[in-house]
């Protein structure tokens, strides 16, 4: 208002000008938000991570961005090739894109465990915040291949966009498992993650440090923070902690210290969601409102949000 006021009463079509610039430069500047790489740098520095949620629909959305707003921290929308294509590709980049605009709130959207470079692609084109390349369970070098790919594509983009890939296999779907599936959790060793990451021009990784997808029935995994450690002093780029569900607090916080600086968890959301929404349907058999239905899983699955963004965000 008051660069409106200060204008001369006759202000030429110049002077306007000038001035409409320099509000908008003003605005720019207020409205100015870091970027997901920045945010990423910051919680390297401070020791803390970022939290990872996966959604499939937008009840899940509603219940992880109420946690981060409690807390004021920034968070990482995901989804899966299974998840986005039942939640709509192009329609959960605008719901993102427009609540962090609108609320200028740092809520980044990831495209979580893409297994080919077409379908990266696909979240490429269509504007996402990071992409995953998971081709963990093939060869070194065809994983070295399709994530050199992915890279250069993005490259190329010119957008900003990070491109995480996957090194030592930590299995695959966020459900519950009885056991450890076979050939899972094979530790990634220092020397591949280096080669790997010289090869590709990765922006993070997300080694094979302990932790498993999904929930073990037969026992907690457990991280081994002292090779988190030297795989990031030798890499020299943020991890990523997958299959984060289930594990001890000390074995994030130890994980963290050491340098993972995103934390995923997707199958503590999915189960807090269906007990949630199970309890409800079974005490409320006659009620028909998808809004009332939904209410408690939501309440449910930002409750898990919280607790976890606390520990991850040392609060
Ligand atoms: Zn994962």
């Amino acid at each position: 208002m008051r660069i409106i006021r200060a204008l001369p009463r006759e202000a030429s079509p110049t002077r306007l000008i000038i001035h409409m610039f320099l509000l908008r430069y003003l605005c720019g500047i207020i409205l100015h938000m870091k970027t997901l790489r920045e945010y990423i740098k910051e919680a390297g520095d401070k020791g803390v991570a970022i939290g990872h949620f996966n959604i499939s629909n937008i009840e899940a959305l509603h219940g992880i961005y109420n946690a981060a707003k409690k807390l004021n921290v920034p968070v990482i929308i995901g989804v899966s090739e299974g998840e986005e294509e039942f939640i709509g590709r192009n329609e959960i980049v605008a719901l993102i894109k427009e609540i962090r605009e609108n609320d200028n709130y740092p809520i980044f959207l990831n495209a979580d465990h893409h297994y080919s470079f077409e379908t990266a692609k696909k979240s490429v084109d269509a504007g996402f915040d990071s992409v995953i390349i998971d081709i963990a369970d093939k060869s070194f070098d065809e994983n070295v291949q399709i994530t050199k790919e992915c890279v250069d594509y993005v490259k190329a983009s010119g957008k900003d966009i990070l491109v995480e890939a996957e090194l030592g296999y930590i299995g695959s779907g966020s459900n519950i498992k009885d056991t450890i599936p076979e050939g899972a959790g094979i530790l990634t060793t220092v020397e591949d993650a280096k080669k790997f990451v010289e090869m590709t021009g990765i922006g993070m990784l997300a080694p094979s440090v302990g932790s498993i997808h999904g929930l073990i029935k037969s026992g907690k995994p457990h991280i081994n923070a002292e090779l988190v450690k030297e795989i990031r002093d030798a890499v020299g780029i943020p991890l990523v902690l997958h299959g984060g569900s289930g594990l001890r607090d000390e074995d994030f916080t130890n994980g963290i210290k050491a340098g993972i600086s995103i934390v995923h968890i997707n199958t503590e959301i999915r189960l807090a969601y269906k007990e949630a929404l199970e309890k409800f349907l079974k005490e409320n058999p006659n009620e028909i409102a998808p809004y009332k239905i939904l209410k408690p899983a939501v309440e449910a699955i930002e409750e898990v949000v919280y607790n976890r963004l606390k520990l991850f965000n040392n609060i």
